[in-house]
C-alpha cells in the first residue's frame, strides 16, 4: 500500500480495494448479492466551510443540524459484517470534525468491521492539537487533506471562511502524530489550477493528488473548468462506475444512488428500515438515466 501511494497518479480510494476480503475487483458474491467496494457514511450533515466548488452552502447549510444516530451506525456496520474488507469512508457532505463522537466511531468501525480500510477526508481546519492526538493515535487507516488553493489568497478564496495558516499548521503538527496513510487532494478549477506545485513544496512527504478538476455535483454547482477537464468520477456515462462500486448513506439514514447526489435526488431507501446492502442492490432504481446523471460533468 505505502508503495503504492508513492505513485504519484495514485489515490487511496483508486488503489484501495484490491485490498481485504473484497478480492481484486473489490466487489464478491455474499448470498449472491454484491457487496460495495466502499462505502460513505455520513454521520454529520455538517460542514464548517463554504468552498466555491461545493453545493454545501446551497444545500445542506440551511437544512436542520443531523446527526446519525448511534443505533443506526452500528445496523450499517453489522450489514457490511465482520468480513467486510471494503473501505468505509466516514464522510460525505461534510466535515467529520464537526462530529465529536469521530474518535469513538472509527474504533466502532475498526472493531465491527476489523478487515475494512476505515478513513476519513478533511479538510483539517478542526485538526488541532486535541482532535490531532485523539485522531492520530485512533485506528484510522487512512486521511484525505482537502486543499484546493496552494497560496494564502487562492485558498482563502476557494476554502472561506477557512484561514489558510490555521490549516497548513494543523496538517504540519497533525503529521507528528499519525503515521498512517496520507493524501493531499487538490482539487482543480480555471481559479487554482497552477497551485498544486506550491503544497508538494509545503509536505515534500505527502501525495498530492492534483490530476482531478471539479464535479458540478449532478448539476447542483457551477464550475469554472476547461470543457474537456477530467474529473474524478467520470470522462462519460460508459465509464462511470459509482453505481457498481460505492454506496452513500446520510445521518438520517437515506441510501443515495451515489454521492454526487448532493440533493437526495435519487434515493434507494432508508438504512433505518432496509438493510443497506439489499437496497443498494435493487437493480431497478440503479442506472444512469437519472436527471443527476444526465446533467453530471
Ligand atoms: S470542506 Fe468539503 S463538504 Fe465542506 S464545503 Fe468544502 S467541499 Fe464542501
Ligand atoms: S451522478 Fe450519475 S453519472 Fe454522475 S458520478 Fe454519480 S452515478 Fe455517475
Amino acid at each position: 500500500m505505502r508503495k503504492l501511494m508513492e505513485n504519484k497518479g495514485s489515490t487511496l480510494l483508486n488503489h484501495y480495494p484490491l485490498i481485504g476480503s473484497a478480492g481484486p475487483t473489490g466487489v464478491f458474491d455474499r448470498f449472491m448479492k454484491k457487496i460495495p467496494e466502499a462505502v460513505y457514511i455520513q454521520t454529520i450533515n455538517r460542514c464548517n466551510a463554504r468552498c466555491v466548488i461545493c453545493p454545501y452552502k446551497d444545500t445542506y447549510l440551511f437544512a436542520p443540524t443531523e446527526i446519525m444516530p448511534l443505533d443506526l451506525y452500528q445496523k450499517i456496520l453489522r450489514e457490511l459484517t465482520p468480513e467486510y474488507g471494503g473501505y468505509i469512508g466516514l464522510y460525505l457532505h461534510c466535515e467529520p470534525l464537526m462530529d465529536k463522537r469521530l474518535p469513538e466511531l472509527i474504533a466502532l468501525a475498526k472493531g465491527m468491521c476489523p478487515q475494512s480500510h476505515v478513513s476519513i477526508s478533511t479538510n483539517a481546519s478542526l485538526l488541532n492539537e486535541e482532535n490531532s492526538e485523539k485522531i492520530g493515535h485512533s485506528a484510522l487507516d487512512s486521511i484525505t487533506f482537502n486543499i484546493n488553493g496552494g497560496t494564502k489568497e487562492t485558498y482563502e478564496r476557494m476554502m472561506p471562511p477557512l484561514k489558510w495558516d490555521t490549516t497548513i499548521g494543523n496538517i504540519k503538527n497533525f503529521l507528528k502524530h499519525y503515521k498512517g496513510l496520507k493524501e493531499i487532494n487538490y482539487i482543480k478549477t480555471n481559479a487554482n489550477a497552477h497551485e498544486s506545485e506550491y503544497l508538494k513544496e509545503i509536505f515534500p512527504d505527502v501525495t498530492v493528488i492534483d490530476q482531478y478538476w471539479a464535479v458540478n455535483r449532478g448539476g447542483s454547482v457551477a464550475i469554472d473548468k476547461p470543457v474537456d477537464a477530467k474529473n474524478r468520477f467520470k470522462s462519460s456515462l460508459k465509464k462511470c462506475k459509482q453505481l457498481s462500486t460505492n454506496v452513500s448513506i446520510t445521518s438520517d439514514g437515506s441510501i443515495l444512488l451515489c454521492c454526487n447526489c448532493w440533493q437526495k435526488e435519487v434515493i434507494l431507501g432508508n438504512a433505518h428500515n432496509s438493510n443497506i446492502i439489499d437496497a443498494w442492490n435493487d437493480k431497478r432504481i440503479k442506472h444512469h438515466d437519472h436527471p443527476v446523471c444526465v446533467m453530471c460533468r
